[in-house]
């Protein structure tokens, strides 16, 4: 093979590019190189290597950063799978894999050859020679710093030409490091230590007469501060040992274990219950005549409601899979979630969990990384990323709440969804795939039922108190509350309620839907959202033009404060935070202890644990919370959940509004009652006889699921066709309007080309956002089966971001 396509890392670069080997490299698929890119030498990844060259003219790798393969072939497959769907660059994809501190800069550097001057030197040549001679080694930054930036190179490029120097490429230092520590070793044999130890004890050095009988008792070397622990030696001791040449001390690498604030026990497995355990035969058979067929392994959708054991599903399918020689993936929707699931999984399987997330210390995440790919662990936790461990022998990936849209990474690129990313590692890995959720994706649910998933049921919900119904749901209407003269945040009920769970001793969680506040407009006095004639949806505020504009055709209206159907003036733009919720609190129920659990309150690393763990101590009364409190908390002394006001997030112009409502308000009320006793749960609405709280009140999913299902059909929505999102950004507004309407009539023009029936573009629009960072943001969405087709043919310019599948349109 002589020449590789490679990836390289400069930012945006949608291709791969085709080197020359040199035929003194010996160069693997997944192996990181250097290469010239332009007038720089930049890094890059081998992703195939080939007998021909992909263009006529190819440029020689430049160098080896690594000595083997950094990537295994199923990830270098998955990388390109990746940037294939989403359409993002290759790099940005191989990114995701890469160990943490792995990228590193070039510098270039030069040695003084032995070679003299033939010809006279000019007086920048003579000063550059100067720094270089009698120095190993000097960078290229330095030379800049004496002479400028294009001088340095200038004179370099000359002096390399007359071979008075060369020019080699180095590694930056790397930013984080194995972490050593000194460790003393014994050196000397079985007799020779028993001779020391008479001597030491005569001359009367009994502690190194000790140390040295410690350690002959010792299969590894012990590091200086486990001796000081467990013999109370000081290093003194060892020094003294060590100079008569005795032992040895070494540093040695240790693992930064970020589990090792947990006081973890190990719990006995618990009797499944009779659902459960048809669950897990279910499963298990299933994956049984699978592999017998020889066929791809299966993907299951566990849908069991709030509360009904999945985790213990989680385990005993993953005890089965250690049990055939390989490990799993377990992926959580939040960083927060991280200490409830790791308990659990690490009292079943202790010593054998890692955890990967951004929260980790840079230090702890190059550890964990390391501690997985040596086949150390059983099973890695962590968000989305963690999918990208590199951890061997794969068999199962779990995804809890696979529902939940953090699951999709957003803001940057690759904007993958990790649930698909998931179902294709397994595909490559030959792994079995199992999605939990009370409240599932619309589209996973559909795939099971279509067949391609095997759906998993767990009816009933497990509490102390054997298998309980779920937590009896009632509706408080808002538009009463306001004729009852009652303009506080709670309603009779919810105040009523509270009093007595507070009364009672018990806790309550308050949920606010922050996602949606002051976007829209409602009459206080009847309820009525203003709404876009031409499409219905509700119509989105934007504070910069004071304008009122529909998402999906642009009809706009300048603001006022009238009521259209009552004429009151009494509209009303919507916005409250928790710290509103929480004022409200202290004025009705100033005994009460509260706490807020939003983003601004926790910024600290483990701040949501102490935050929790504060909770499920009982040391708070009520918990306010955003969208973080509805994903999969287990606090069993909440009896009463609140949702303070579940319109906001129904009258999002976004097609999945309804959807998302729907899984907040049933996770939402999922929460309480989960302990001995039985949980309450009200939701506030101006809208109670929408479908999506009246299906939600009553737990009922498949009533929810087949109206949705009817609107998405109706309008070709996803799961019923695909979306790729667009967004063009840019300072200056005309020209961001523009530039979006040009895209626009590029697409018409290839759509009519191809002859496209199915084919549709939602926009051009302002996002709902519609300046962020002090840029104008335009987006038109392409709707049905062929948007890659068309995506593949259109070059688009810089300021463009391309978002396949996305999992909002605002
Ligand atoms: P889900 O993830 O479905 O919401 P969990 O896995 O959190 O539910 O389980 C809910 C509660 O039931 C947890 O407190 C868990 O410890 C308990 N539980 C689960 N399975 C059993 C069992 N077989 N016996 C007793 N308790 C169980
Ligand atoms: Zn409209």
């Amino acid at each position: 093979m002589n020449y590789a396509e490679v990836a390289v890392n400069s930012p945006g670069s949608r291709s791969t590019f085709c080197y020359t080997i040199p035929p003194a490299f010996n160069i693997s698929v997944g192996q990181a190189v250097w290469v010239p890119f332009g007038s720089r030498v930049i890094q890059g990844i081998v992703l195939r290597l080939s007998d021909e060259p992909a263009v006529e003219e190819t440029r020689e790798i430049a160098g080896i950063v690594t000595d083997g393969p950094l990537l295994a072939p199923i990830q270098v497959s998955l990388a390109q799978w990746i940037s294939e769907h989403y359409f993002g660059p290759p790099f940005d994809a191989l990114t995701l894999m890469l160990p943490p501190g792995f990228e590193r800069r070039a510098i270039t550097c030069f040695q003084r050859t032995d070679s003299q001057a033939d010809l006279p030197l000019t007086p920048e040549q003579s000063q550059i020679l100067n720094i270089i001679e009698g120095k190993k080694k000097t960078s290229l930054p330095e030379l800049e710093k004496a002479i400028g930036k294009a001088k340095a190179r200038q004179i370099t490029n000359q002096l390399v030409g007359r071979r008075l120097i060369t020019q080699t490429l180095e590694l930056e230092e790397a930013r984080v490091k194995p972490k050593t520590v000194p460790h003393v070793r014994l050196t000397a044999g079985r007799e020779e230590i028993e001779a020391a130890k008479a001597r030491l004890n005569k001359s009367r050095a009994h502690k190194q007469a000790e140390l040295l009988e410690f350690l002959a008792g010792q299969t590894r070397p012990i590091s200086i501060s486990e001796l000081k622990e467990r013999l109370n030696c000081s290093p003194a001791t060892t020094k003294a040992l060590e100079s008569r040449h005795l032992v040895s001390v070494e540093r040695l690498r240790v693992r930064r274990d970020p589990l090792s604030y947990l006081s973890l026990t190990t719990s006995p497995p618990p009797v499944p219950t009779s659902a459960q355990q048809a669950a897990c035969e279910l499963i298990q058979d299933v994956i049984v005549r699978k592999a017998r067929q020889s066929d791809k392994p299966p993907i299951f959708l566990l849908f069991g409601v709030t509360g009904s054991g999945k985790t213990e599903i989680y385990l005993r399918a993953l005890a089965q899979v250690i049990s055939t020689g390989k490990k799993g993936i377990c992926l959580i929707p939040e960083i927060a979630l991280t200490r409830q699931t790791v308990e659990r999984f690490a009292g079943r399987f202790p010593g054998r969990v890692a955890v990967l997330h951004s929260g980790l210390s840079p230090g702890e995440q190059f550890d964990e990384w390391q501690w997985i790919m040596e086949g150390n662990c059983d099973v890695v936790i962590g968000p989305r990323s963690a999918l990208f461990a590199p951890l061997p022998n794969l068999g199962l990936i779990i995804i809890d709440e696979e529902h939940e849209w953090t699951y999709k990474q957003e803001d940057k690129s690759p904007r993958y969804h990790a649930r698909d990313v998931a179902i294709e590692l397994a595909q490559l890995s030959d792994a079995v795939v199992i999605l939990g959720s009370a409240t599932p994706d619309i589209g996973s649910f559909h795939k099971a039922q279509q067949g391609e998933y095997y759906l998993v049921e767990l009816k009933e919900r497990i509490t102390p108190r054997g298998y309980s119904p779920l937590p009896e749901v009632s509706i408080a209407d808002l538009r009463e509350e306001l004729k009852a003269g009652n303009t506080s945040l709670f309603s009779r009920s919810l105040s009523a309620a509270m009093k007595e769970t507070l009364a009672q001793g018990e806790q309550i969680i308050l949920f606010l839907n922050r996602r949606g506040t002051a976007t829209f407009v409602r009459c206080r006095n009847c309820g009525f959202v203003l709404r876009c004639p031409r499409c219905s949806i509700a119509l989105t505020y934007h504070s910069a033009e004071k304008k009122l504009i529909c998402h999906r055709c642009r009809y706009h209206i300048p603001v006022s404060q009238d009521c259209p159907r009552c004429s009151r003036r009494s509209l009303r733009f919507l916005g409250i935070g928790t710290q509103r919720v929480e004022e409200e609190i202290r004025h009705f129920f100033p005994e009460a202890r509260v706490l807020r659990w939003d983003r601004d309150v926790i910024t600290r690393r483990y701040a949501h644990e102490e935050l929790l763990k504060k909770f499920r101590d009982h040391k708070a009364d009520v918990l306010i919370g955003t969208q973080m409190i509805a994903k999969g908390l287990d606090l069993p002394q909440v009896t009463l959940a609140g949702v303070i006001s579940a319109d906001t997030g129904l009258n999002f112009p976004d097609f999945r509004s309804g959807e998302r409502t729907f899984q907040l308000l049933c996770q939402v009320a999922g929460r309480a009652g989960r302990g001995v006793k039985a949980g309450k749960v009200i939701i506030q609405t101006y809208s109670p006889d929408n479908y999506i709280i009246q299906a939600a009140a009553k737990h009922d999913y498949l009533g929810f699921y087949y109206k949705e299902m009817d609107y998405r059909r109706r309008y070709n929505y996803p799961p019923f066709s695909q979306l790729v999102r667009l967004v063009y950004s840019h300072a200056n507004e005309e020209f961001c309007r523009r530039e979006a309407e040009r895209v626009h009539r590029l697409i018409l023009d290839e759509k009519a080309r191809e002859d496209l029936i199915d084919f549709n573009i939602i926009g051009p629009v302002p996002t709902f956002a519609f300046r962020a960072r002090g840029k104008y943001r335009w987006q038109l969405f392409l709707r049905g089966p062929d948007s890659a087709r068309i995506l593949s043919r259109l070059t688009l310019p810089r300021g463009w971001t391309i978002d396949v599948d996305p999992v909002g349109m605002v």
